[in-house]
């Protein structure tokens, strides 16, 4: 059984008062939710939002992490800086930072080793480009991002994946349920492949790309599917609450391992 994870990733969206007040109208609407419910939140608003978040069942999550412990690195923020705060969750290898901060799979690797090796739960975002997905480059993109960037770690159900296609982040594209569905359990396959079976059924991995309140039910109804990080639609509690409520019933029984 996989537990769902529904993640916002708030991206360089509110102030610090701005994340304080979105969070304290999110609690009482997400308190009975039967998944996890993170909210990944600017590296300055972390410690008003950990503040507001005290009691409450929604986790903190930080955008990106540098990978050495401390030292001459300018403008970078270490794990155990995020860990003070009682950040639990990070975001890694987002697409946004891979094509617009020069982040490779050789980074993502580093990064997400020093956050597991912290006790963080790196969110390791992988996905194509609307190129790669047309000439037919997806397995062998998701292939690469999987054994660079994910190189090393002993188990990976410890880490949570987000297959994000490119070409549905912020655009109101979505993949379709099928299609998410399909390229999450060719990662899945990957994951056992590369790593161990074991840890493939357990690891969860979630779908990113103009997910919102109308279209959740449907992704989340997919056997491979065990949750969203979602961008936009994080921004407003209706609509975040109302993804975190995609289905009542809450915990989704995975099939395959009953
Ligand atoms: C994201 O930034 O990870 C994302 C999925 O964005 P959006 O939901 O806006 O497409």
């Amino acid at each position: 059984m996989r537990k769902p994870i529904i993640a916002g990733n708030w991206k360089m969206n509110n102030t610090a008062k701005q994340g304080v007040q979105l969070v304290n109208e999110l609690k009482p609407l997400v308190k009975d939710a039967n998944c996890e419910v993170v909210v990944c939140v600017p590296a300055i608003d972390i410690p008003a939002v950990a503040e507001a978040l005290k009691g409450s069942n929604i986790a903190l999550g930080a955008q990106n992490v540098h990978f050495a412990e401390k030292g001459a690195y300018t403008g970078e923020i270490s794990a155990d800086m995020l860990k003070e705060y009682g950040v639990k969750y990070v975001i890694i290898g987002h697409s946004e930072r891979r094509q617009y901060f020069g982040e490779t799979d050789e980074t993502v690797n580093k990064r997400t080793l020093a956050a597991l090796a912290a006790g963080l739960t790196p969110i390791v975002c992988i996905g194509e480009t609307l190129e790669e997905r047309e000439t037919g480059k997806t397995e062998e993109v998701l292939d690469r991002q999987i054994t660079e960037g994910m190189k090393g770690i002993d188990d990976i159900s410890k880490i949570v994946i987000a297959y994000e296609p490119v070409w549905a982040i912020g655009t109101g594209r979505t993949a379709t349920a099928e299609q998410a569905n399909e390229t999450i359990g060719y990662i899945r396959k990957k994951c056992a492949e590369v790593f161990c079976p074991k840890c493939a059924e357990k690891v969860r991995i979630q779908y990113g790309g103009s997910m919102n309140a109308g279209n959740c039910k449907q992704l989340m109804a997919m056997s491979e599917i065990d949750g969203g990080l979602i961008g936009g639609a994080s921004l407003k509690s209706a609509d975040f609450s109302a993804i975190v409520h995609y289905d009542e019933q809450g915990l989704k029984l995975n099939k395959d391992l009953l």
